[in-house]
């Protein structure tokens, strides 16, 4: 679950943190019938709950990790993508402060559970850092525009064809 208590922490002193780690299958959060996203792991990373002022709490999230299937722009094949955040964070209010700078990423404290969901921080972190082109290796040769062969595992005559046509300088070989 992406609910934690914070009714604890909402009594202390500014500054004052709760760590906790995170393990979570995110089934809940991408439903793969509606999102198209495969999860291959849990969710793993560290959190920090800190008291702000002003009944807020801020939430801190280091080294988070998940791996997901996704399909190679490239070869169209499926392949395991791990996606990787060193840290990100957000806060929650009360109700938005006075006086301070509210932050970018802010979200409600569900006010009579004392309670904070991070299920909207972290599909919205993920979503960001999905790769926009993923590709299943650096050295990935597509397929051929030709006749459609996977190009890393079958060669094609089309290819060099289409090569060689390219090429100014093939015709003078030829002579
Ligand atoms: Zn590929
Ligand atoms: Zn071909």
């Amino acid at each position: 679950m992406l609910i934690f208590s914070v009714k604890n922490l909402l009594n202390q002193f500014t500054g004052a943190k709760e760590e906790y780690p995170l393990f979570e299958t995110l089934a809940e959060i991408f439903p793969q019938e509606k999102s198209g996203i495969r999860l291959k792991s849990p969710l793993t990373g560290h959190l920090v709950l800190r008291k702000l002022p002003e009944h807020s709490v801020g939430v801190e999230c280091y080294d988070v990790e998940i791996s997901v299937l996704l399909s190679c722009s490239l070869c169209l094949k499926e392949y395991r993508e791990r996606i990787f955040i060193d840290h990100f964070e957000g806060e929650f209010y009360l109700s938005p402060p006075q006086g301070r700078e509210i932050a970018e990423q802010y979200f409600t404290i569900d006010k009579k559970k004392l309670e904070i969901d991070l299920s909207e921080i972290i599909r919205q972190t993920l979503l960001l850092h999905f790769p926009v082109f993923p590709v299943c290796s650096k050295s990935c040769k597509g397929l051929c525009p030709h006749c459609g062969k996977d190009l890393n595992t079958e060669t094609c005559e089309d290819a060099h064809r289409l090569e060689k046509k390219e090429n100014p300088f093939s015709i003078l070989k030829e002579i």
